[in-house]
């Protein structure tokens, strides 16, 4: 079965990227894009964009309603990208999300439409699946190996710290490490933030350098003896596999899924 895609935010980093791939896979077909300053125009006729000949739309209904259209691909900002979802289950088409910034609540009120409509959907604010991989060895890692510091790198444009990757990771951990204080009882912060965020008695810590584009190290201590998980993305093609799997899976799916974690097995 032909898939068929319409992907908003096709100028940016990740938008240009899912174009490419979407447009080379045989099992998808993009119909259309999404750009709120090029409404009308042909993507051939937009700088930026891949030389395609399909139309662009300003409008989601107005695209929803002229081209066929079964998932929503959605690589803009949170706050558009709510937006863009909400309408996309008012016209039974799946989103397939990696913006990210979506607040607690927001999940939350967008898998109740989900479950209402019984439509798939995924949020995934890490489509790498190597990413995805760390973080399940450092869950398996973390039963054994308890006193765990979590450093993770990103480019020095990103506004959120410490990386939705970071957080995942110390909340999967915590779900299996045995609770406790890592460090000295006693050790002091000469310069405030010195030792990273406390997370569970764990600590992250945040890089922001221009170069960087998305990199976590997992570090566990023992006796006698350290463990380094390391995953870095180079470039935004290491996206890519994660956004096909979401847009093939999403179709056999009738509620949300928040994380590609939760798809991998
Ligand atoms: P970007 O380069 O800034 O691209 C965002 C694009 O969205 C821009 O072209 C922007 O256009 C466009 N846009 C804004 N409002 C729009 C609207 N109403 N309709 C259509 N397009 C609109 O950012 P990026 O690096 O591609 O990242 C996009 C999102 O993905 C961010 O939330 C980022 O954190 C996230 N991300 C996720 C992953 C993952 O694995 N899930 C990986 C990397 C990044 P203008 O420039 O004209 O405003």
């Amino acid at each position: 079965m032909m898939i068929k895609i319409v992907i908003a935010g096709p100028r940016g980093n990740m938008g240009r990227e899912a174009v490419k791939m979407v447009d080379k896979e045989l099992g998808f077909q993009l119909t259309a894009v999404v750009d709120h300053k090029y409404n009308g125009f042909r993507m051939k006729d937009v700088e930026g964009m891949e030389p395609l000949d399909l139309p662009v739309y300003e409008d989601m209904e107005a695209c929803f309603q002229q081209v066929s259209c079964d998932v929503l691909i959605d690589l803009t900002t949170p706050e558009v990208g709510k937006k863009h979802m909400l309408t996309a289950f008012e016209y039974g088409v799946r989103p397939v999300v990696g913006t990210t910034g979506f607040t607690d609540v927001d999940i939350e009120e967008l898998s109740a439409i989900a479950e209402e409509k019984k439509l798939g959907a995924i949020i995934a604010p890490n489509f790498a699946i190597g990413a995805i991989l760390l973080m399940k060895f450092s869950r398996m890692a973390a039963k054994y190996m308890s006193d765990v510091e979590i450093i993770e790198q990103h480019h020095d444009r990103k506004l959120d710290a410490p990386s939705g990757t970071a957080v995942k990771t110390a909340q999967l951990i915590a779900e299996v490490r045995d609770p406790k204080k890592q460090g000295h009882p006693e050790e002091v912060e000469k310069l405030a933030g010195a030792r990273g965020a406390d997370y569970d008695g764990m600590r992250i810590h945040s890089v922001r350098l221009p170069g960087l584009v998305a990199h976590q190290e997992v570090l566990f201590g023992g006796e006698g003896q350290s463990l380094k998980l390391r995953h870095d993305s180079f470039n935004r093609t290491s996206f890519m596999p994660g956004v096909k799997l979401a847009c093939e899976t999403v179709m056999e799916l009738g509620v949300l899924v928040y994380g590609l974690e939760e798809i991998i097995e």
